[in-house]
């Protein structure tokens, strides 16, 4: 289905994309009985996924014993597509500066408390820098939305100032939606993957929480990943910020969304993320809407992986340090670490102008640390990003099992560099034995040499290598 610029909005375009009458009768699906139950984790631990009515089906289950079954075939499916590596990745805040009104975010036009600020690429760099000073190498770009800073102009000055000025490698973005070509030159400018969240994909609660500014329109939301693809971003990133209505509701919308990228592109969403709504000083909503309990979050993630189990998912520091934790056993494979949610916020940390509050307050080398201790290994992997291994190629990998052959060396490359150039001497000594045992892991004896010859290269003084 090919999205005209101005994103004509008919209902049929919408509802073949997400159908909230589908969805909502969806809704009352049965539990599966116990054979059910066995058959459908069957088919998803051979990475066929879930149909919608599956998925609807789990998602009601309740007895603990069937929801430990789900979550251990969903850490299964997260190992067999990607192996052991958890992918480590920063926000960059850069405006907080929006002419939207969402009653959720402390960024909100009527929010006068808040000091708005918009970086200029000088402080982009330096934030950016910042980051890589820590170690990172992936960052993602955040801004509000609106004229005054922030449109597409701003945008790809952004993305150029992080690649200008700093040593990281890849940029993704999670800004407003844009049109084609608006898309089309932010890809142009190096960018990455494109995260939007829809929020909510159930309408009427939609307009209620979204009610002016562009965000208020429901459709140019909903199509905005049809238009991405058409500027050229391979891989988008969705999501829906759980809390604002029934999850069960969001996630099965989020499936059939993936569906519908899957359907007209080839290539379902390159990342889901499980954004569960936080206090915000300054939002116009004081509650949570429709909370959910970690039960119902650990069931969200486990549904995710099983449904779309290429897809990468995304927990980031709005959760609890040791309920993240815990997560990294039932799907996760990229997480956000050492957070902070307020533009210029990494080189000047007191700095109160935040999106909402943060769980996790953990630096990186404690996550690191975690993570190893946990039996995975952290990456810093950008490589497919720089290769093309993109779009419909990435997730054609990702559903044979395969893409795990590049992630696996990757992780140790990308972990091997941060170990030598910014571990403290206990974690290096950690991090080398997780290294050579990881390496005889390496089943293909061409690729396990491969492996430790870049390695060694790396140890000569090499970096940025990888497959
Ligand atoms: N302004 C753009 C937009 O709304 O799409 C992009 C950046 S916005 C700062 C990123 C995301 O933050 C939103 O999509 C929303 O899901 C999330 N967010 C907003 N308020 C939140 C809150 N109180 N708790 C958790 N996440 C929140
Ligand atoms: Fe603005 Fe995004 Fe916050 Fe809405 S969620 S008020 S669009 S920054």
């Amino acid at each position: 289905m090919a999205m005209a610029d101005p994103g004509q909005k008919q209902e049929r375009e919408l509802t073949d994309i997400v159908d909230p009458k589908l969805v909502t009768d969806l809704l009352s699906t049965p539990p599966p009985g116990p054979a059910g139950l066995k058959s459908i984790l069957r088919k998803a631990r051979e990475l066929k996924g879930l149909t919608l009515e599956e998925a609807a089906a789990l998602l009601n289950l309740n007895e603990e014993s069937e929801l430990q079954d789900i979550y251990a075939a969903a850490g299964e499916v997260k190992q067999k597509v990607y192996g052991r590596r958890i992918v480590l990745f920063a926000p960059l805040y850069i405006s907080n500066r929006c002419s939207n009104n969402c009653l959720y975010c402390g960024f909100r036009r009527d929010n006068r408390s808040l000091k708005r600020k918009v970086l200029a690429p000088e402080e982009i760099g330096r934030e950016a820098r910042a980051l890589a000073e820590k170690g990172f190498q992936r960052v993602l770009l955040v801004a509000g939305e609106g004229h005054e800073g922030t449109d597409v102009d701003y945008l790809v000055e952004a993305v150029k100032a992080v690649y200008r000025y700093s040593p990281l490698r890849i940029v993704h973005l999670n800004v407003a939606p844009q049109t084609v070509a608006g898309f089309k030159r932010l890809k142009e400018a190096g960018a990455g993957v494109y995260q939007c969240f829809q929020e909510t994909y159930h309408p009427d609660t939609y307009r209620l929480l979204h009610p002016s500014g562009p965000k208020a329109d429901y459709g140019w939301r909903l199509t905005v990943m049809h238009r991405a693809m058409e500027g050229g971003f391979n891989d988008v990133g969705m999501g829906a910020l759980l809390g604002l209505y029934d999850y069960r509701y969001e996630v099965l919308a989020s499936i059939s969304h993936a569906r519908a990228l899957e359907r007209d592109y080839g290539a379902g969403p390159h990342t889901m993320s499980i954004p569960r709504m936080r206090p915000a000083k300054g939002a116009a909503l004081t509650q949570v809407p429709h909370p959910l309990s970690d039960t119902d979050f650990r069931k969200v993630v486990a549904v995710y992986r099983l449904a779309l189990p290429y897809v990468g998912l995304v927990l980031t520091t709005r959760e609890r340090p040791e309920f993240r934790d815990e997560l990294i056993h039932i799907g996760i494979s990229q997480m956000s670490a050492g957070s902070c949610v307020s533009p210029g916020g990494y080189a000047e940390p007191e700095d109160p102008a935040a999106q909402f509050e943060v769980s996790d307050h953990r630096p990186l080398e404690r996550i690191l640390e975690i993570i190893l201790s946990q039996g995975y290994l952290p990456s810093f992997c950008t490589a497919c990003y720089r290769v093309g291994r993109t779009g419909g190629r990435f997730t054609g990998l990702a559903r044979q099992g395969e893409i795990k052959r590049f992630c696996l060396p990757n992780a140790l490359l990308s972990f091997k560099e941060y170990l030598l150039d910014k571990g403290a001497p206990e974690l290096r000594k950690k991090g080398e034995k997780v290294i050579e045992k990881a390496l005889e892991e390496i089943e293909d004896t061409t690729l396990r040499q491969a492996t430790e010859a870049k390695l060694s290269k790396i140890e000569e003084g090499y970096r940025d290598i990888y497959f």
